[in-house]
Formats: structure tokens, C-alpha cells, sequence
């Protein structure tokens, strides 16, 4: 190479830290003598001046945006502010800076708040947390949604965190009127549907004493009737663990009897889909039987729903190092990669195809609540049109 240039940071024990800039440049001669003419430049006080340049400009965008705006040093320590967080909160630079931030925050959630920070400084993990800060004007706490990211330099050395908060208060109120109204609507739908159900059963009954050629619709609204009760447990369960009252009965019971119960509840009424089992496990396990059955239930039933043109669907279970893992495999819709992870929100359905489809959007968040609670493990694998496969893993 006939020209060459490169940079270096390098701490010299004299001095300290420079930045020194190299150029080499290969000088020809007719004699064909090697001879490189090598010239230092120590460019320290340039690059502080470049760096002080970009964090003017980095802080002239965090002022020019209409929300919280805050940047901290690789260790953590706030170092700014935007103005609309101290006209937000009623507080100064100087004392913002000087730990006054941590008063904004409700105390209730100052620790937590406090703990997710060390842990993003410490991992270099995105900062991602909702908690509620205090307006001066009305004295009001607001919920705001707080993000920030680790700025990493061409070294790959964090140099600072920049964020934001945003104030979804309002989305919060009504977000929580959703829930309570959901709450309400479904405790005051259950009862109606238990004594319609049991009358229905009443007529059933003496129909099929009298041999009556119209039992055939009695015995559909009665299917109907079971359905319309399934969603409305499933919104039950959904406010449950809203409210942490998703209780849960763990005792020892036998996991392959428990599987087939849930393979045949779901193939009786499953005229397309045969479903078939591979693996056993062979072992007393502890658990809340009816909520493990349920997410089995809820699998399959996704799982048929799902591939309206196949007509298999597939379970294996196993038992390997302490641990249970059972898949349910289907040759269906698939789901897109992006939303693998958002299947399991509330609410959460996947638009496309997967919206012509009944359904609440509450089936996997019950189901995930559920497998956390026994400290298992829940996740999908999928490939778009040509099927999906959900594993669950449980501690034995
Ligand atoms: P629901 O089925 O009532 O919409 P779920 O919580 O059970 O709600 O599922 C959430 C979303 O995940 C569904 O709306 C669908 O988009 C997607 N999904 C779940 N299971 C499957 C599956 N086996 N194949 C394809 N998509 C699925």
C-alpha cells in the first residue's frame, strides 16, 4: 500500500491519555529503496472538542422533543435533563442532578424503578420500565413508559445512556376501566349461563324420555351454551390474574393420565383432527392438575383451530434431566417470526390470516401465566404457512 492512516488511543505514563494520529506514506525511489515517511499527529484536544460537538448536538434534539429526555454517563449518573422534565416536575438542573429525580418517582416503585437501572448499567441490557412520576402542577402521579439504550462507540465502548419517558396516563385510566368493566361483565354473565345450562339439562332429559325428535337442538344450545361459558372463564381467568387471585392447587398427580384426559377432551369434538401422542412420562408430578390440563387443552384446541386443512396434530411428551417438556405440533397457518414472542400478550391476536378465527386473544397469556407459575417455560416455534409447534418445559 502506497498511503496509509489510522488513529490510537494510547495512555502514555507521563502524560496520560492522547489520541494520536498515524499517516504513513510509502515514499519510491529509483534505487527501489524502502522508504516510508511515518507522521504523528496528537489530535487529543480535537477529538474532546468533536465529542463535545456531538453531545451539544445530541442534547439540542433531547430538548427539541415534547416528552421526558435524560441522558447518564456508562455508569449510570444522570449527567441531563430536558426542560420539559423540570417543568414537569418543578425541580432545577442542579437539583435534578443532585439525586432530587429519585422524589418524582412514586416511592412505592422507587426501588424496583432503582433496581431495573443497575441491571440494564450492569448487562448494557435496553432500560424498558412503566412506573408513575409526579406532576408539580396537580401534585398528580402519571404513569409514563421510560426507555433507554446504551450509546456504544466504534470500540464497542458504552460512552453514555440516553431516554425518554412518555406519559401514558390516560391510555393507563382507560386501559384499567377495560379491565374492571371486564371483571364486572363476566362475574355477571357466569350465572345466567349456569342455571341456563341446567334447565337446558332439565329439558334434555325429558326429551330424551319422550324420545323427542327435536333433542338434536337441545343438544346444540347446549354446545353453544358450553362454548359461550369457556370465553367467559377464559375472561374470568384473564381478571384473576390481573387481580393475583389465580390461585393454584399443587399436589402430585400422575402426568400421562392427566394427558390423555386432555387429548380425548379435545378429540371428541374435534370431527377433522386425529391427535397423536408420542412420549411418556412415567412419574408422579406436582403441579395444579387442572390448570396443566387446561394449558394442554388450550394448545391443542389453538392447534386444530389453527390448521383448518390438516387433519393430525401432534403431542409428544418427555421426561429428560428433571424436567418435562411436552410440544404440541400442527401443520397450520404458522405465525409470522416478528410476533412469536407478542402471542402470548393479552389481547394479543396476529393480524393476517389468523383474524378469521374465533377467539378472545386471552387463550396464551392464561396459558403462560400458568407454566410461569409452576416456573416453567413457554415459547413457539413457527414457520409461516406451513405450521407451528408450542413447548412447555416444567421443573420436576
Ligand atoms: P385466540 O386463539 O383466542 O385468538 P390465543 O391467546 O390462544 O387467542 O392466541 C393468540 C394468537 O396467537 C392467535 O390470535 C393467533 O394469532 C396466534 N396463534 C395461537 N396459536 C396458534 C397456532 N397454533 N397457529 C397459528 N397461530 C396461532
Amino acid at each position: 500500500e502506497r498511503f496509509i492512516e489510522w488513529e490510537v488511543s494510547y495512555t502514555f505514563p507521563a502524560i496520560g491519555l492522547r489520541t494520536i494520529f498515524f499517516n504513513a506514506q510509502h515514499i519510491p525511489d529509483e534505487n527501489n529503496t524502502r522508504l516510508i515517511l511515518l507522521a504523528l499527529n496528537d489530535i487529543t484536544l480535537r477529538t474532546e472538542a468533536e465529542k463535545i460537538q456531538s453531545h451539544q448536538n445530541l442534547i439540542m434534539i433531547l430538548e427539541s422533543v415534547p416528552q421526558i429526555t435524560f441522558s447518564a454517563t456508562a455508569d449510570g449518573a444522570f449527567n441531563y435533563f430536558n426542560n420539559f422534565f423540570l417543568d414537569y416536575a418543578g425541580i432545577t438542573l442542579p437539583g435534578a442532578l443532585e439525586r432530587n429525580w429519585m422524589d418524582i418517582i412514586n416511592p412505592a416503585q422507587l426501588n424496583d424503578v432503582s433496581q431495573s437501572w443497575s441491571h440494564s448499567i450492569k448487562t448494557l441490557e435496553n432500560f424498558n420500565k412503566e412506573f408513575q412520576l409526579r406532576r408539580k402542577s396537580d401534585g398528580m402521579y402519571r404513569w409514563h413508559i421510560c426507555r433507554a439504550t446504551a450509546i456504544i462507540n466504534d470500540q464497542g465502548v458504552v460512552t453514555s445512556w440516553v431516554g425518554s419517558a412518555t406519559d401514558i396516563d390516560e391510555q393507563k385510566v382507560l386501559e384499567k376501566a377495560k379491565d374492571e368493566f371486564i371483571s364486572i361483565a363476566s362475574h355477571e354473565l357466569k350465572t345466567p349461563l349456569t342455571s341456563a345450562k341446567a334447565f337446558l339439562q332439565i329439558i334434555e332429559h325429558s326429551m330424551q324420555q319422550k324420545k323427542s325428535a327435536d333433542l338434536i337442538y337441545i343438544k346444540k344450545a347446549g354446545a353453544a351454551i358450553d362454548r359461550l361459558t369457556g370465553l367467559v372463564v377464559e375472561l374470568l381467568d384473564v381478571s384473576k390474574i390481573q387481580h393475583g387471585k389465580l390461585g393454584m392447587h399443587i399436589a402430585s398427580f400422575n402426568f400421562n393420565k392427566m394427558l390423555s384426559e386432555a387429548i380425548e377432551s379435545v378429540q371428541i369434538s374435534s370431527t377433522k383432527h386425529t391427535i397423536l401422542q408420542t412420549g411418556q412420562i412415567r412419574k408422579e408430578i406436582k403441579g395444579d392438575e387442572q390448570r396443566l390440563k387446561q394449558v394442554i387443552i388450550n394448545l391443542l384446541s389453538n392447534a386444530i383451530k389453527y390448521s383448518p386443512e390438516a387433519d393430525k396434530v401432534f403431542v409428544n411428551a418427555e421426561l429428560k434431566n428433571g424436567i418435562v417438556k411436552v410440544s404440541v405440533k400442527d401443520t397450520g397457518i404458522g405465525i409470522s417470526k416478528k410476533n412469536l414472542n407478542k402471542i402470548f400478550d393479552r389481547y394479543y391476536r396476529e393480524d393476517g390470516r389468523a383474524v378469521h378465527f374465533q377467539g378472545l386473544g386471552v387463550g396464551l397469556s392464561i396459558v403462560k401465566e400458568i407454566i410461569q407459575r409452576h416456573n416453567g417455560k413457554i415459547w413457539a416455534e413457527s414457520e409461516p404457512g406451513s405450521g407451528s409447534t408450542f413447548y412447555f418445559t416444567l421443573p420436576v
